[in-house]
């Protein structure tokens, strides 16, 4: 289970989200596991979370006070369930016979740049890193924090741990360090579906940074989409596994020649999808634009589009688009304000229970007819598509929400998903 001992020390980065340091007990666990990996011979850098529902009971609180609180502020106060974590693991490994040093983004130098609540990481500078490693200390780094310029706390987005191990490790890496960065959860890897949906879902070995990444964004919450991409940009192995079962979980690698045999590698579906269709549209330059922006403005998430010329009988245009299904209400009221005066003939329908289904491989570059073979066993299944959105390595049906389990059964049989051992 735990990789024989390198020549050169590799560092290993651990990350461990909120439910692996939500109790004191779990903690000791941490600080146990990390003292074991570097007993094998690695060097170790921790990054934690907060602890479990710390964050969301800071955000409540905020919001209790201004329902909108986006400022620095809210950033340092998010930022302060990281550190609490970071204290207590150091504490730990250090109570227990081992040599820690916590250490905070400020600290780290984790420079990023002000986008508060979503701020992106411009540089890290690794020299206090290294420093400690190489006196047997294990660094215990604060995630989802840094700090702008002008030295304000920043944090990195909901879910924003994974991605600044991920920064850390690739840092580490520039620097000719060889590193693996390991995902702490509280599931066991990737799955090739979500198991609350599909009892026959397997967990994978193997998964590819894009594959990753269309899952990531399909509602697999395994991972913050930006520590994927990153991890892509950088080539920094990934390996999310189990901080309660030590056993091998799901390895983000690039695409080679044998994941190349897989046709599909997962079937997602998000189950809160809905669907806006504007009809009797007339055809002009910049129309996409007048409808779309609007909705951009608005914050409103539009996913799959689709424009139909001349299909209704006064040889208008379509344009159909799916949102989450929260924003349907947002959704409709905007269209209907803004294209109303435009276009006084058109007409607004709109459908909320749907989901929208996809199934995602890096093999489909190679192999032709998935996305065929995809209609033909929902067909067969008696599920109505309603609308289909392709991409080199995904194809996304909408369905009615109540059809997704079955649809999501038979997909996953079909493409032999069931199979994998
Ligand atoms: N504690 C932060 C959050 O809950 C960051 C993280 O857990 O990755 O979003
Ligand atoms: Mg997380």
């Amino acid at each position: 289970m735990v990789p024989k001992q390198p020549n050169v020390p590799k560092v290993i980065v651990q990350k461990f989200g909120g439910t692996s340091v939500g109790t004191i007990e779990r903690i000791r666990n941490v600080a146990k596991w990390m003292l074991a990996t570097q007993a094998q011979g690695y060097q170790v850098v921790g990054v934690v979370s907060a602890m479990s529902g710390d964050t969301n009971r800071l955000v409540d609180l905020a919001t209790q006070l201004n329902p909108q609180p986006w400022s620095k502020e809210y950033d340092m106060l998010l930022a302060s369930g990281e550190q609490v974590s970071v204290a207590l693991l150091t504490l730990a490994i250090n109570s227990i016979g081992g040599k820690a040093r916590g250490l905070l983004g400020h600290q780290l130098g984790i420079l990023t740049d002000s986008v508060y609540s979503s701020a992106r990481i411009k540089q890290i500078d690794t020299n206090i890193i290294q420093a400690e490693l190489g006196r047997g200390v294990i660094p215990i780094v604060a995630g989802f924090q840094g700090v702008d310029v002008e030295n304000n706390i920043t944090t990195l987005g909901r879910g924003g741990s994974d991605t600044s191990a991920v920064a850390i490790a690739a840092a580490l890496q520039e620097k000719g360090v060889v590193v693996d960065c390991e995902i702490y959860t509280d599931v066991d890897g990737v799955y090739t579906t979500d198991p609350r949906i599909c009892a026959k879902a397997r967990k994978l070995d193997t998964i590819t940074y894009e594959e990753m990444m269309e899952l990531a964004g399909l509602g697999a919450k395994v991972l913050q989409i930006r520590s994927v991409e990153l991890a892509a940009k950088y080539q920094v192995p990934l390996h999310v596994r189990s901080s309660f079962d030590p056993v091998e979980g799901t390895r983000v690698v690039s695409e080679g020649p044998v994941l190349e045999q897989v046709v599909v590698s997962g079937v997602a579906a998000d189950m809160n999808d809905a669907k806006v269709t504007i009809m009797n549209l007339s055809d002009r330059p910049g129309l996409a634009f007048e409808v779309f922006e609007p909705l951009a403005k608005a914050s409103v998430v539009v996913d799959v589009i689709v424009q139909a010329s001349a299909t209704d009988k006064d040889g208008g245009l379509s344009l159909s688009f799916t949102c989450p299904k929260l924003d349907l209400p947002r959704a409709t009221e905007i269209v209907e304000t803004q294209l109303r005066p435009k276009f006084p003939k058109m007409q607004i329908t709109s459908e909320s229970n749907l989901a929208k289904v996809s199934v995602v491989g890096v093999g489909m570059r190679h192999h032709p007819g998935v996305a065929a073979k995809m209609f033909g066993v929902l067909s067969e299944a008696g599920i109505t598509i309603k609308l289909i959105s392709t991409s080199e390595i995904k194809i996304t049906v909408l369905v009615d929400a109540d059809k997704a389990k079955l649809a999501v059964e038979r997909l996953h049989s079909a493409f032999d998903l069931d199979k994998i051992s």
